[in-house]
């Protein structure tokens, strides 16, 4: 069994492990180690990247409990490595996962519906529900989701005793030999989870929900949070009319920014 160091800190991105395997894959290699910061792929969230030794970390998937990072070049078996797992992407996948957490969990609570489906594509993120909503409703909801952002609520992880967890009202509640880890942002979700997430639901920063189609009977929203929101709404800042763009001073009486708040080149003022 790998020791999953995400689990006790997602903040501790930088770990020195020992080197169990190292297994030549065509050009790449399999390496596991006794203990790992690198979060595999799984539950809708993908691997994170990084380096190990001198070494690129391309891939991290789990099994029975032993995490197979997949490198594009060997490691010593039995030496010490220094491992980094690059923050951004991860940053971005805990934006991501919490922001469906907080979504789903809302769903749940007014709506009654099920998330059945949730995955952390390259361009979107799209989650499933097993029943309609109007579009009034996603639009209520994407309010209420950031609202909770706007709050900075702590979001809770931690493994209940069997008689806590007995008594908890949880999502994605499944059959599970041995513990069970739950993740709590109060007053949005419960939910059973291992994946990782931010400390607080400022770390979000935001949710949008950018589409709404019918999807089995259900639902699939496609959604971007934190910087990916950011990063699409400068894509559509950038296609925005060069006149519009400049703010007018018109625009400017009504909507004054905040003193500091705007770098010369975008100034409304
Ligand atoms: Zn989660």
């Amino acid at each position: 069994m790998t020791i999953r160091l995400f689990d006790r800190d997602v903040t501790a991105l930088d770990f020195t492990a020992t080197v169990l395997e190292c297994i030549p894959r065509g050009d790449s290699y399999e390496v596991v180690l006794d203990q790992t910061a690198f979060f595999p792929e799984g539950g809708g969230q993908g691997a994170d990247h990084g380096t190990l030794g001198g070494a690129n970390v391309l891939d991290a998937q789990e099994k029975g409990g032993v995490i197979r990072h997949t490198t594009d070049a060997p490691l010593t078996v039995g030496s010490s490595v220094e491992g980094h797992v690059e923050p951004v992407r991860r940053l971005s996948m805990m934006q991501q996962h919490t922001g469906e957490h907080i979504l789903s969990g809302l769903i749940c609570r007014l709506h009654g519906y099920h998330n059945v489906g949730f995955h952390i594509g390259t361009e979107a993120v799209t989650l499933d529900f097993n029943g309609p909503l109007t579009e009034d409703q996603v639009r209520h909801v994407e309010q209420l989701a950031n609202e909770f952002i706007w709050r900075d609520l702590p979001v809770e992880a931690w493994i209940p005793s069997p008689e806590e967890l007995a008594a908890l009202d949880y999502r994605s509640k499944k059959a599970i030999d041995g513990d069970v880890r739950i993740v709590r942002i109060p007053g949005a979700d419960t939910c059973a989870c291992c994946g990782t997430h931010v400390l607080t639901t400022g770390q979000v920063g935001q949710i949008k929900v950018i589409g709404v189609m019918k999807y089995k009977g259900g639902v699939r929203l496609s959604i971007l949070c934190g910087m990916r929101a950011l990063e699409a709404e400068t894509r559509c800042w950038r296609r925005t009319e060069p006149s519009v763009r400049r703010c007018p001073p018109s625009r400017a009486s009504w909507l004054p920014p905040p003193a500091g708040f705007c770098r010369s080149e975008t100034s409304c003022a």
